[in-house]
């Protein structure tokens, strides 16, 4: 065999499973199309980590929690900013009330102890920017936000450093169930393992194929990485740090559609405004929907909208198959992040049973050190700088971020190889000017590092290339 688990899927569930299994003495690999890993997980770095209030369904508020309960630990254990900002949901009509009245009942009944209604003088007196009327606020103590993408980064470089190969660009086609063990089928290899790990949509495989089995069953799907499953689109505005618009917790509006109306404060300190809704809305439209909350949106401090589809079918981990080796992880969640940890915990456990192996005596469970320049002190910057001078030159201005920075991030395990990669791993280009003045130097940095053309360097997948081609014969560019 050439691998004991292969995990399809380098998002931040597929990397935060080998994370966990590389703690075993087992031969394994993740099997990402992607040129990165966790490609997917946010347009903006600050991922809200839920406790379970808001979900309907019953065991993705189990999963919910448990994750939000694990995040202190793994937060620390990888040095990653995270923050227990707290949430409130917000009732202006008597409809509101009994929506929120509604949620907390659900909340005790689950056995939450956390949450809280609150009068108006108890929510004005912890937002003091809030200039609406409340009538009621549902109070949930415990919900944080964290940076997805350091978070799945982390889990990634550990499991490289304890031994995961990571097969980049590389797709699965299909898996094939052999006498013992399976066969995975790429677009550049034929691998065999004993056991496989699916976090990708499964509709086109020989075995575990949703469609097959839902049709034999005549059910419909109940989840799967269904993008027609999706309920409707998040519409994104990053609001620029302004005091008028700074929340220290995060605020919510949930009508009796199930639509929200939310505001999230970002780790740089800005504040993110949001809607996730059933139909398409204009830009103007998200700016009158989020005045609920916050009652001024002024144009000048917006510095991005975005739109992304919202999905709320359940994550569900099949281990139906675990006696022949096929775990599979279906479901796309907007709360995905939160129960990242829970899922691969369980996974974990289910491994370990099936494949009775025993726990690495030379297991490293520190991340490789990194340098944020604007994080550090005068004097830090002094030592960092003389230790390498890189770390002196300022590429992105609006962020802070230096040369050294964007050499770490290339030449470090599982290093980036696309400017988004360099952008998400140092927050290059995330500034006010959003890579006017810094992209050029990034493409350039990229291309020296990995031996390419500047032409060769793409935005993020296959033929996204940021220069098309050379329109003067100069000596250099
Ligand atoms: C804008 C946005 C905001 C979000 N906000 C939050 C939040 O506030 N809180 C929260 O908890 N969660 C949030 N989420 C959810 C969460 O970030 C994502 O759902 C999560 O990243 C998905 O993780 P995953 O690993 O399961 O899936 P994916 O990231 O989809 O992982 C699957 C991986 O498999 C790869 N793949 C697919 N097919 C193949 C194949 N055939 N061969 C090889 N590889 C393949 C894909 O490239 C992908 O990398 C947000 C997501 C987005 C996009």
């Amino acid at each position: 065999m050439d691998y004991d688990v292969l995990i399809l899927g380098g998002g931040i569930i597929g990397c935060a499973v080998a994370y966990e299994i590389s703690k075993y003495n087992l031969n394994i690999a993740v099997i990402e199309k992607d040129y990165d890993i966790a490609d997917d997980v946010a347009l903006i770095n600050t991922a809200m980590i839920y406790n379970g209030v808001e979900s309907e369904d019953t065991l993705t508020a189990k999963l919910e929690r448990m994750g939000n309960k694990m995040m202190d630990t793994i937060s620390a254990k990888f040095n990653i900013p995270f923050k227990r900002c707290g949430s409130l949901i917000l009732a202006q009509t008597d409809e509101e009330v009994d929506i929120i009245q509604g949620i907390y009942n659900r909340a005790i009944d689950r056995g939450t102890k956390d949450v809280l209604i609150l009068d108006p003088e108890y929510i004005y007196e912890m937002e003091p920017n809030l200039n609406v009327d409340i009538k009621k606020a549902l109070y949930s103590k415990n919900t944080g936000v964290i940076c997805p993408f350091d978070l799945a980064l982390s889990y990634g470089e550990v499991a490289f450093d304890n031994g995961v190969k990571f097969k980049l660009e590389e797709e699965v086609i299909d898996i094939q169930e052999l006498t013992k063990g399976f066969k995975v089928i790429t677009n550049k290899n034929k691998l065999t393992c004993k056991m496989v790990i699916n976090t990708t949509p499964s509709e086109n495989y020989s075995i575990g194929n949703e469609k097959e089995v839902n049709e034999n069953k005549k059910k419909p799907i109940m989840n799967g990485n269904d993008i027609d499953n999706n309920k409707g689109v998040s519409k994104y505005i990053l609001l620029d740090n302004n005091e008028k618009t700074k929340y220290s917790h995060a605020l919510f509006m949930i009508n009796s559609k199930g639509e929200r109306t939310y505001t999230l404060p970002t780790m740089e300190g800005d504040t993110v405004a949001a809607i996730s809704i059933r139909e398409n809305v204009s830009y103007d439209e998200v700016v009158k929907r989020v005045s609920k909350i916050t009652s001024v949106v002024d144009d000048m401090n917006v510095k991005m909208f975005l739109d992304w589809p919202f999905f709320e079918n359940p994550m569900v981990i099949d281990d139906s198959s675990i006696d022949e080796g096929l775990i599979q992880i279906k479901g796309k969640h907007y709360g995905q992040v939160t129960m990242t940890p829970a899922i691969a915990s369980i996974v974990c456990e289910s491994v370990v049973s099936n494949m009775k192996c025993k726990l690495k005596k030379d297991f490293n469970d520190k991340r490789r050190e990194n340098y944020k320049f604007r994080d550090l002190c005068d004097e830090e910057r002094k030592r960092v700088i003389e230790l390498d001078e890189k770390y002196g030159r300022i590429i992105c201005g609006c962020q802070k971020v230096t040369e050294g920075e964007i050499v770490d991030a290339i030449r470090r395990p599982l290093g980036a190889r696309t400017v988004e990669g360099v952008k998400r791993r140092t927050g290059a280009a995330f500034g006010n000017c959003q890579g006017a003045h810094c992209l050029n130097k990034v493409v350039s940095i990229l291309a020296r590092e990995t031996s390419k053309k500047m032409t060769e360097i793409t935005k993020d997948s296959k033929d996204s290339n940021i220069l098309l081609c050379r329109i003067k014969e100069f000596n250099s560019m």
